[in-house]
């Protein structure tokens, strides 16, 4: 009972230091700080896979009710990658949300996390049910763990997996007109092969595993929305309009059509953005989170969070049950 009341103690003085903080910075009004504060996952230091794990099995025991997790595969060092399960399965809608692609992006993989705590813990004290009653949440919050733990531990830039493949242009939908390095290194390699890596076949089968209304995709940097592609439909075209339009009015991020940027040279295909929205033909956002990456972010994962969290939300809510 102590150790309980001294956790809402420490809750109750973060959050105020929290809202402080962001009150002098004008990020967020004062009113919705004090609610989003998690206490489980931590938001102040580097988030690692081992610590990521450690959460999970933590919010499982916790919400036992509301959050579920398991493993889509293993990375190249063997690693599980974990999925974490948001709401009721049996729900009719899905929705698939992907964090840390790339190793030196891991904020998004902690800010991810937070946001699972959020709903959880709301949803606990009886909010959110409309959402969680219909929506279920597919969640990866590291997709790339060995390509974390290198940017944390070796190289910051780094963005591959360890085989020096960048896994956001391994993927097979028009990996052959794909750009970048020619060899094997931290970043924009493709591969010798679409579809090589262990971590990309573990989120495409996850991906076409069951009928999922979009996805989420978590990068940084930018403070921008991508969305559309080329070859996509008018349904998902205009669906994935409206999933930015959607999450920018709660974030801020701008958002960007990169449909047709290919005639300028600027698209690169084999994404996962590309494997879902042309591949398969169902509509996502990628959202670019933060103006930085890697330690040079970590003092923004507090402002990412409170930007984001309540667009999972907003964005189940867009589809009708
Ligand atoms: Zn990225």
């Amino acid at each position: 009972m102590w150790t309980v009341e001294k956790n809402r103690k420490s809750v109750k003085l973060l959050s105020g230091l929290l809202a402080v903080m962001l009150l002098v910075t004008g990020m967020m009004p004062p009113a919705r700080i004090s609610a989003a504060v998690p206490s489980i996952v931590q938001l102040s230091s580097t988030y690692t896979y081992a610590e990521m794990c450690q959460d999970i099995a933590e919010l499982t025991q916790t919400y036992p009710g509301i959050v579920t997790s398991g493993a889509i595969g293993t990375s190249v060092l063997g690693n599980p990658i974990p999925l974490v399960i948001l709401g009721n399965p049996a729900a009719p809608r899905s929705i698939m949300v992907q964090s840390s692609i790339h190793g030196r992006e891991y904020i998004v993989s902690q800010t991810t996390m937070a946001t699972i705590e959020y709903y959880a813990s709301r949803y606990a004290a009886g909010e959110y049910g409309d959402v969680l009653a219909s929506t279920c949440f597919y969640i990866v919050p590291m997709v790339n763990p060995d390509g974390v733990t290198m940017a944390q531990m070796m190289n910051p830039s780094w963005k591959a997996n360890a085989n020096g493949v960048d896994l956001n242009r391994n993927f097979p939908t028009l990996w052959e007109l794909t750009k970048g390095a020619s060899a094997p290194g931290a970043a924009n390699f493709k591969g010798y092969l679409p579809g090589s890596e262990p971590e990309t076949q573990a989120l495409m089968n996850l991906a076409v595993s069951r009928d999922y209304c979009c996805y989420l995709n978590y990068h940084q940097q930018g403070n921008i929305i991508y969305y559309d592609d080329d070859l996509t439909s008018p349904v998902v075209s205009q669906l994935s309009a409206a999933l930015a339009r959607t999450v920018s009015a709660i974030n801020g991020y701008r958002p960007v059509n990169t449909a047709g940027s290919n005639a300028s040279g600027t698209t690169t295909y084999g994404g996962f953005g590309d494997f879902t929205l042309i591949g398969i033909q169902k509509p996502g956002i990628t959202v670019e989170c933060g103006s930085a990456y890697g330690a040079a972010a970590q003092g923004q994962a507090a402002s990412i969070y409170l930007k984001n969290v309540e667009t999972w939300a907003a964005v189940a809510r867009l589809f009708p049950s």
